[in-house]
């Protein structure tokens, strides 16, 4: 049965301009990678079908394999596909035997890179865009909230490697950078064992520096704009050194990042560690635990589901959104310039909490239209009571990120919430969301 034609999916910059591809030629290294490639491995890597019969099988398979392919452009070759039998209630995976291509780079610049962390939101990212770059990937995860599926495209390929491993425990390997993200984001997961959120952050963090110093790789660690705590400066550049509640229930994660920060800068100062700290902002992005209790997978989900939108408090506080792909640009190009300092990385646009939970309906209404899906009735915005010290506002002051790195964001929150809407209405689609 012959495909209808395919309608792919554009989408455009700030500036208008069309984004094809993702990262840039910074300080001699060149991090470009086509969208398109990394679009195949997070739009729908796993895709489930059901099990039917005969000519009906073949119409469901055309319609799957033509709206994937609005975002794939013919790379479904890199997607493993697995099949679901209703009859036997029992799911057949394939495993990948293709992988996309990933550059040659000669040993020289061929860097054994360690991600911790790599499993979660940011890290399968991050490790997407090294994989393909050429490098050789470790990544070390304990599981907490990151899952094997995020990078299991990878496994089996010569260049990577997984590790269950706790930060909290020491870890020996050789490697040239280290980036270091094993620590949970999300307000309910980091608050669902205080305790051990400051010991990741910290002991982790001693873990990770002591391995940097000893095989003398460069260190990175993805700090937060939470170390702003509920900022009484707007926008927030790096040289204010916040206002932060030590006892609340958020301090765990936030003084858990200064107390890593500090921990950086000692090891810097005293055995010459060479560091990297990105004080990362708000992002989102597909891959983000739908469960996680976050805004933005919050509200895109219950969106879809066409329940009540839950906003806490009265809606006024800000926050500013990030896509990822500028996230992980941002981190390529720290990691690979000569900025030892605090780096701010995030988006300006800057919404009200009630002001986003409208853009996202509206989004959310938008991509089910031109899908053709049957909107039963317009979600309702619902208040909550605001959760203790919540920082009333947030916007990146990134002077210093552009001024030091070139860098500033791409992707309008428009874009990349349209792109995060398919994404989940697609594990929607599977069954597995
Ligand atoms: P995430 O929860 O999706 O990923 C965190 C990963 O770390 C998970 O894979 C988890 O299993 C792993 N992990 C947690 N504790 C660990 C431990 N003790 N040992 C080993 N692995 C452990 O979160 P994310 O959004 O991908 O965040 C990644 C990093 O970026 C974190 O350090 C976070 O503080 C930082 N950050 C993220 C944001 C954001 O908006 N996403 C904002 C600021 C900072
Ligand atoms: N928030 C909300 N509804 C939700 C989840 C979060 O109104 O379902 C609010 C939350 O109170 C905060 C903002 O959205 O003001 C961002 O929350 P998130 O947990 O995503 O990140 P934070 O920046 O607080 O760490």
């Amino acid at each position: 049965m012959s495909s209808p034609a395919v309608v792919p999916i554009r989408t455009l910059d700030k500036n208008g301009s069309e984004i094809t591809s993702v990262g840039f030629e910074r300080f001699g290294f060149d991090c470009e990678v086509p969208l398109d490639v990394l679009r195949s491995l997070y739009l729908r890597p796993h895709y489930v079908t059901t099990a039917t019969s005969g000519s009906e099988t073949e119409a469901v398979d055309a319609k799957e394999d033509n709206a994937h392919a609005r975002f794939t452009q013919g790379l479904a070759a890199y997607q493993s596909k697995s099949i679901y039998h209703p009859d036997t209630q029992s799911i057949s995976y394939t495993t990948l035997s293709r992988f996309p291509p990933v550059k040659l780079l000669p040993p020289s610049q061929r860097k054994r890179v360690l991600v911790t962390g790599g499993a979660g939101f940011v890290g399968s990212h991050l490790v997407d865009r090294l994989m393909i770059l050429g490098h050789e990937v470790t990544v070390l995860d304990n599981f907490f909230t990151g899952s094997k599926t995020t990078v299991s495209h990878w496994v089996g390929h010569p260049n990577f490697e997984m590790v269950r491993h706790d930060v909290v425990e020491p870890f020996m390997i050789e490697c040239d950078q280290i980036y270091h993200l094993a620590c949970p984001a999300s307000p309910p997961h980091y608050q669902f064992n205080a305790v051990k959120t400051i010991k990741t952050s910290f002991m982790g963090t001693l873990n990770m520096l002591g391995l940097a110093k000893r095989t003398k790789a460069r260190f990175l660690i993805t700090s937060t704009s939470e170390v702003y705590g509920d900022p009484e400066v707007h926008p927030q550049h790096e040289d204010y050194w916040g206002h932060v509640n030590p006892i609340g229930p958020r301090a765990c994660y936030d003084e858990g990042k200064r107390v890593a920060e500090t921990l950086t800068y000692g090891f810097h100062r005293q055995d010459g560690v060479d560091v990297r700290v990105a004080r990362i902002f708000n992002t989102y992005g597909p891959r983000m635990n739908p469960y996680d209790g976050r805004v933005v997978s919050n509200f895109i989900v219950q969106a879809l589901r066409g329940e009540d939108m839950t906003v806490y408090g009265d809606g006024k506080q800000t926050r500013s959104f990030q896509y990822i792909h500028d996230l992980i640009d941002g981190l390529i190009a720290l990691m690979n310039s000569d900025e030892t300092r605090p780096v701010n990385i995030g988006n300006g646009d800057e919404f009200t909490i009630g002001q986003f939970a409208e853009l996202v309906r509206e989004i959310v209404e938008k991509v089910q239209k031109e899908d053709g899906d049957v909107i039963p009735r317009r979600v309702n915005i619902v208040y909550k009571p605001m959760p203790t010290d919540d920082p009333q506002k947030r916007r990146p002051d990134t002077t210093r990120a552009k001024q030091t790195l070139d860098w500033q964001p791409r992707w309008t929150v428009r874009m990349g919430l349209e792109e995060m809407v398919r994404y989940y209405k697609a594990k929607m689609a599977e069954g597995s969301l």
